[in-house]
């Protein structure tokens, strides 16, 4: 269980990124859009599988913010809706979260429990259309803290769909 960005604190950037939305100086990585997740999920993947395609989750209300909870060893997460309370399983989480014993949210910094959520996902280098792993992300909707609760293999081919149910 990753909680925070431990790993991405000893992270730098290769050259050529600008992160003039992240600010990198303190313990943790601050973001001051929702959308700063993408760039924080690359960097906290390049170490392991690197992502190149991300979607920002969003409830079919409008709104951009969530309760959050993850199981990161069985690989799940659910985001449920602040303003409307609509629960939602994130990809392909409700076929296992029978078998999880998930954490919820809670921020390092502040201790909010609301945060922003997104998905990173890295293909397989010979198809477009395979996924091999995908990061949740979160951004805390109190000091803006960056993390990755939860990451896991998804191994499937024709898996592009799994992007409009983030
Ligand atoms: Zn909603
Ligand atoms: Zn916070």
């Amino acid at each position: 269980m990753v909680l925070g960005n431990d790993l991405c604190s000893e992270n730098k950037l290769d050259g050529g990124d600008t992160l003039v939305a992240i600010d990198t100086s303190g313990a943790w990585w601050v973001g001051s859009s929702p959308g700063d997740i993408e760039e924080y999920l690359r960097a906290y993947s390049a170490n392991g599988y690197p992502t190149t395609l991300f979607r920002l989750a969003v409830c079919g209300c409008g709104s951009e913010t969530f309760r959050l909870e993850a199981d990161d060893d069985e690989g799940v997460a659910r985001r449920t809706c602040v303003k409307c309370g609509e629960a939602h399983f994130i990809c392909d989480s409700g076929e296992y979260w029978g078998d999880a014993t998930p954490e919820t949210f809670t921020c390092v910094e502040c201790e909010d429990t609301n945060c922003n959520v997104g998905v990173a996902f890295a293909l397989y280098d010979d198809s477009p259309s395979a996924i091999k792993w995908l990061y949740v992300g979160e951004r805390c909707a109190g000091c803006g803290v960056l993390g990755c609760m939860a990451g896991w293999k998804v191994g499937l081919d024709d898996a592009l769909h799994l992007l409009d149910q983030v």
